[in-house]
């Protein structure tokens, strides 16, 4: 069995411990046992990482994009080979079923290949001149040492689609990592170094997120911001970048809709859009929450995806025959316990589901409820666990006013057999992303983001590169 590592800093291409000796301990979500540490950044670590971080925009946007393009498909190579190595630390630090981390970490390769191939067609404009001699030409250039903070639920592809766009563009970049699953992305990152990625282009570095974002973000050295996490956070640091007028990319919380219509195919629509709640124990930004279904279909979803929550097998996620893991961390434990109580003391009913399992580990039941009001807490604020509500509409005007009720704009889903009505959706749900009849987000060749408090920018696509370069016009009198 593998041997969970303890995690230490990068910075200048060296693994080394934080430089005043502290540490913080890094617990396993199933049994609450502390497995490792992972090194504690000073405020001395830090300002050697923005010195690395530096001199390595200073050598890596010289290196021609067909030369980055290459390393990077030598670091997901790199990454594919080493996924069964990598899959079970993941799992023991975040609590995944481990199909589900060897999932991330080649999903991860996936989108290190795509961003490498957008290195090689990050092209400019020739722009017609009015005057003879004159060339004008807009050129992209990267734009400059990025910092990247990043959550814990998919410990390794909320950083990849950030570092792999900066990588691509010619940026360098500190990475503030997840404390409480640290070594996964540090396996990412070693991918980098072991593919001969010149030292100071990626540093990684773990603290007190606060303390690190409240100095990176304003620092002179730092160009371009880039968060995954919640939306009160995300206003914080989107603030603070602005007012140190740094660019930034927030992707946010959701709350996602999940319309189900009469014309669709029920039964599927109960399989897919429970698999995809369950998935990462709920854990997940673009996780499908408000279950709308229109009223002849309801009975049919209801018993669909309650016979599918009860079937999913939960336990350790290194169990071969796990289908869902623990929470990532115990404070998800009372969050959905208070969000519960609350909706079932507002008259929603419980289906399958509900409570804590055990008493040891972060585990919680597949939980189903219906008919909760819009006044509930869950139906307004981002449950990020294995809950889903079930509520009935009528008509398409109803669903879709329910779908654009919240601020958040991440994911929406819909299952239906009407060309027409997925068209209405497609245009009038106030979200990043729509898909309908079959779960289609998150690859690394469509865009991916939200709109309103779920944050701005997209990390997927061919647009994602553009967030790590600017514009820059170059006008020439040929003499
Ligand atoms: P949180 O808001 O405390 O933290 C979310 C993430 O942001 C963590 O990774 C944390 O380390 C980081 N963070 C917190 N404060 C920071 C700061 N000042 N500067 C930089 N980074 C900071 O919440 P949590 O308890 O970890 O998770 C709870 C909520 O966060 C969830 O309910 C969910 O809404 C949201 N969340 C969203 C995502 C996502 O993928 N969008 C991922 C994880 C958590």
């Amino acid at each position: 069995m593998t041997a969970y590592p303890n995690t230490q800093l990068l910075i200048d291409g060296v693994w080394r411990d934080g430089s005043e000796g502290r540490t913080i301990n890094v617990v396993d979500p199933s049994n609450g046992e502390v497995i490792g540490a992972v090194a504690h950044a000073s405020r001395a670590d830090l300002d050697a990482a923005l010195a690395a971080v530096q001199k390595g925009f200073e050598i890596w946007r010289d290196v021609g994009a067909f030369d980055r393009s290459k390393l990077m498909r030598k670091a997901a190579e790199l990454l594919r080979e080493r996924a069964g190595e990598i899959a079970p630390i993941l799992t023991m630090e975040q609590g995944k079923p481990l199909a589900e981390a060897k999932g991330e970490v080649l999903a991860a390769a996936d989108v290190i290949d795509w961003f490498a191939e957008e290195a090689r067609r990050t092209y400019g404009q020739i722009i017609p001149a009015r005057t003879a001699g004159v060339t004008q030409m807009a050129i992209k250039l990267p734009v400059g040492p990025a910092a990247a903070f990043t959550p814990w639920n998919f410990p390794i592809n909320q950083v990849v689609r950030k570092l792999s766009a900066a990588v691509a563009a010619g940026c360098s970049i500190i990475v503030k990592a997840p404390e409480e699953t640290p070594a996964s992305p540090a396996a990412l990152l070693k991918a980098f170094v072991d593919a001969g990625i010149p030292a100071g282009v990626v540093n990684l570095v773990y603290g007190v997120p606060s303390e690190i974002s409240e100095y990176l973000i304003p620092h002179p050295v730092i160009r371009k911001i880039s968060f995954t996490g919640s939306t009160p956070i995300g206003k914080h640091l989107a603030a603070l970048a602005g007012q140190h007028m740094k660019r930034a990319t927030m992707e946010l919380g959701g709350h996602a809709p999940a319309i189900v219509f009469d014309d669709a195919d029920v039964a599927q629509a109960a399989k897919v859009l429970g698999g995809s709640k369950f998935r990462n124990a709920g854990q997940v930004c673009v996780s499908p929450t408000r279950f709308l279904v229109q009223d002849n279909a309801y009975d049919q979803f209801l018993d669909g995806l309650v016979d599918y929550a009860k079937s999913i097998r939960v336990g350790s996620g290194m169990e071969a025959d796990s289908q869902m893991g623990p929470l990532a961390n115990d404070r998800r434990i009372p969050a959905l316990e208070e969000l519960i109580a609350d909706a079932v003391q507002q008259g929603a009913e419980v289906k399958t589901g509900g409570r804590r399992i055990g008493n040891k580990g972060n585990f919680f039941e597949p939980t189903i409820i219906a008919n909760a009001p819009k006044s509930a807490r869950i139906m307004n604020e981002e449950p990020f666990g294995p809950v889903a509500i079930v509520n009935r509409f009528s008509t398409l005007d109803e669903a879709i006013d329910e779908a654009n009720r919240l601020p958040f704009g991440l994911a929406s889903y819909a299952f239906t057999r009407s060309a027409e009505t997925s068209q209405a959706l497609g245009l009038r749900i106030d979200a990043g992303m729509t898909t309908i009849n079959h779960l289609g987000l998150a690859l690394p060749e469509v865009p991916f983001g939200g709109v309103r408090d779920s944050g701005y920018g997209t990390e997927g696509g061919s647009e994602a590169i553009e967030a790590y370069l600017v514009t820059k016009f170059v006008t020439q009198l040929t003499a």
